[in-house]
């Protein structure tokens, strides 16, 4: 019979994979709020931490490597943002040297922007709680789309939204009356003059609004929404961070001089 795997986090077993973008703003998140005095490893905040994440490993990783984030390791991931924050390197302190180079990119992302960090926090949160639509974020990543910084489950819902057909039909509606085309906003392209009527109907809408804001309690307005062209919604979503629509059209137009 086949000696079953060791479980991870026991000795000789797999390391757990390195720590994803979602993972590393929650425990930013729980280390900024609590910066002055961090909470033990036994304390009720970093075990609820714990909690979460495993939950948002079973929610987001389908390639069967399972998280295990105990918390003992979330709270030395919280206290790895140490060395970054200078509140505590100005006392001569170092913090913990070791740790993965997506934490001093999320430090830099968010630890400055309290407000979007908490809200960011928030509505990843709330998207593993199941207040939000599961569905969202079980599906498969798509290839050619980047992660946005605000990490994979928001992505997903994110995504998930720009192709609810209600909303699509919705924005092109209101885009024929108001000039009687759908036209890129990016690049100008129109499908119907490229291929004729065969083509009608056809363009890609894309949020323009932050990420956080498209989970449970906010609305989207139809002026959050932007006509695309596959190609260039292509090159918004191609790199992290995601290019605005103005810097696409402005890699166009460099192209062209
Ligand atoms: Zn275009
Ligand atoms: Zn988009």
């Amino acid at each position: 019979m086949a000696k079953a795997p060791k479980a991870i986090g026991t000795p000789g077993a797999p390391r757990n994979p390195a720590w994803t973008r979602d993972e590393l703003i929650l425990a930013l998140d729980l280390y900024l709020r609590h910066r002055v005095s961090p909470p033990s490893k036994n304390s009720a905040a970093v075990k609820e931490l714990s909690s979460i994440l495993n939950e948002l490993g079973r929610a987001v990783q389908l390639d069967d490597k399972r998280t295990f984030r105990n918390p003992a390791g979330v709270y030395m991931k919280m206290m790895n943002f140490r060395r970054f924050d200078p509140t505590y390197t100005a006392q001569g302190r170092v913090g913990l040297r070791r740790g993965n180079r997506d934490e001093g990119v999320v430090w830099r992302l968010f630890a400055n922007d309290p407000q979007r960090l908490t809200e960011v926090s928030q509505a990843i949160r709330g998207c593993i709680s199941g207040r939000d639509d599961a569905s969202a974020y079980l599906a498969e990543d798509e290839p050619g789309i980047q992660d946005a910084e605000e990490g994979r489950i928001l992505t997903r819902v994110y995504r998930q939204r720009e192709r609810s057909r209600k909303l699509v039909e919705q924005v092109k509606a209101m885009a024929l009356k108001q000039s009687g085309r759908l036209a890129c906003a990016a690049c100008g392209f129109d499908f119907i003059d490229a291929y004729g009527p065969s083509a009608s109907g056809i363009i890609d809408v894309h949020h323009t609004k932050p990420l956080h804001t498209l989970v449970e309690g906010h609305r989207t307005s139809v002026h959050d929404l932007a006509l695309l062209c596959a190609n260039c919604h292509r090159v918004v979503h191609a790199s992290r961070p995601w290019l605005s629509v103005e810097e696409v059209s402005a890699l166009r137009t460099a192209r062209r001089k």
